[in-house]
């Protein structure tokens, strides 16, 4: 009897998968841009199972009953963007210091899927979230398990740092309160402690490693650009992460630190502020690739001058750092650097991360370029480009469109009527 009810439900079970199976979506587009080539498509349609797209097919189908039509014949259709720099807990403000000690991580939780939301609704169905306490690890969980609506994440975790670096947790606290974080809390002062950060890191559950391999803008510290890891730390990080599988990016404005960490085999540098020629060619040498935050860099640049925005020891460095990454950047495509789309949102207000865009092309990247960036370039260095960074068969179902065409006007990925994450539709206007 129990051998007879299992036959029944698997077949129950086969049946009912194999009924969902035929079901097909329809998504009938204007313009595709597919991440791979280098012109639209016009009139298409991209056929979806699932999670997955099964098929392209030139022009549009002839409706039926079972299936699933949705028109965006007046719109332009890409893949879903990647953002490869947000930091999905928080967002600047001037209470931001102050809520070290006065918000607990559930306060933290219930911002955080605020802003996970906003960036998908902006057109970002991927993002690498580049430090925070933790919660962008359990947010993850949260989105994959469908309770929070979100982009896919790939989290860093806890960013891993030098003690007094960038991301030392205890920063500017007044000697009481600082203790000696070690490599658990991601402060490493040596090569050992750096792989036992790292494997920590993998404990946790981790996706992705994060250093600050020179100081930071808007950490309480004084210094904005100079080299905290020595080259053994850093060959630390590299070994542990190859040993674990992790794609690594390293937060960098001054060269010495670059330099450093591109030598050692760091598969991105973020900002990169005053990178010079020999870092530029190093890059290409290693196929290091380049992720600008220039929205991160105007932002703090137009935050330092309203007074009490920032402490006063971050004012200067935000002054001097932030007007200079659109400029890397442009450096940076002409010398033929490899360039993946990051933002760094967080710094500023989650949800406005496509602006990116306009100030790539503003600094002379051409529009299908920088769409390029977001998508199957981002994929590649987050080694996920076999599932995931364009329109083709086999792929998981991400699509974003808009209503004007972004190759006319690259301000019209600041406006995304449909976002479509593994074949579920979460916005259609
Ligand atoms: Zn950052």
């Amino acid at each position: 009897m129990i051998m007879k009810n299992l036959i029944t439900s698997s077949l129950f079970v086969l049946l009912s998968v194999t009924l969902q199976a035929q079901v097909k979506t329809y998504v009938m587009c204007g313009a595709l841009i597919d991440g791979t080539s280098n012109k639209a498509q016009h009139e298409v349609t991209v056929v979806i199972e699932g999670d997955k797209i099964t098929g392209i097919e030139k022009g549009y189908p002839k409706m039926n009953k079972k299936d699933t039509y949705i028109d965006l014949k007046d719109k332009t259709v890409m893949p879903g963007w990647f953002d490869m720099h947000v930091h999905l807990e928080g967002e600047f403000s001037p209470t931001k210091y102050m809520e070290r000690f006065t918000a607990n991580e559930a306060d933290v939780a219930f911002a955080s899927t605020v802003y996970a939301r906003r960036t998908l609704m902006a057109g970002f169905t991927t993002v690498r979230d580049l430090g925070g306490s933790g919660v962008n690890t359990a947010l993850r969980n949260a989105v994959n398990k469908g309770l929070v609506v979100g982009p896919r994440i790939y989290s860093a975790g806890k960013s891993i740092a030098t003690t007094g670096g960038h991301a030392d947790p205890t920063n500017g606290m007044k000697h009481l309160l600082m203790g000696d974080p070690g490599p658990d809390a991601g402060v490493i002062n040596s090569y050992d402690e750096a792989k036992k950060a790292v494997r920590q890191r993998y404990k946790n559950g981790a996706d992705v490693i994060k250093i600050t391999a020179t100081g930071g803008v808007l950490s309480v510290a004084k210094d904005g650009q100079g080299p905290q890891f020595t080259k053994d730390e850093l060959r630390g990080i590299v070994e542990a992460a190859k040993d674990y599988g992790f794609v690594t990016a390293a937060h960098a404005h001054g060269a010495e630190g670059m330099k450093r960490a591109v030598e050692a085999g760091i598969n991105s540098i973020e900002h990169g502020t005053l990178m010079t020629d020999e870092v530029r060619q190093l890059m290409i040498q290693h196929g290091t690739y380049y992720v600008p935050t220039i929205s991160a860099g105007k932002y703090v640049a137009q935050q330092a001058e309203v007074k009490g925005f920032y402490p006063e020891i971050v004012r200067p460095k935000a002054r001097e750092i932030g007007p200079k990454i659109q400029e890397t950047f442009a450096k940076a495509y002409k010398a033929g650097v490899k360039i993946a789309f990051g933002t760094d949102a967080g710094v500023f207000p989650h949800g406005q991360n496509a602006k990116e865009f306009g100030y790539m092309v503003e600094a002379g990247m051409p529009p299908m370029e920088a769409i390029k960036a977001a998508t199957l370039e981002a994929a590649t260095l987050l080694r996920v480009s076999d599932k995931l960074g364009s329109v083709e068969v086999g792929k998981i179902a991400d699509l974003v469109a808009t209503d004007k065409n972004p190759l006319e006007d690259i301000h019209a990925t600041e406006q995304v009527s449909f976002v479509m994450k593994a074949g579920v539709v979460y916005k259609k206007e």
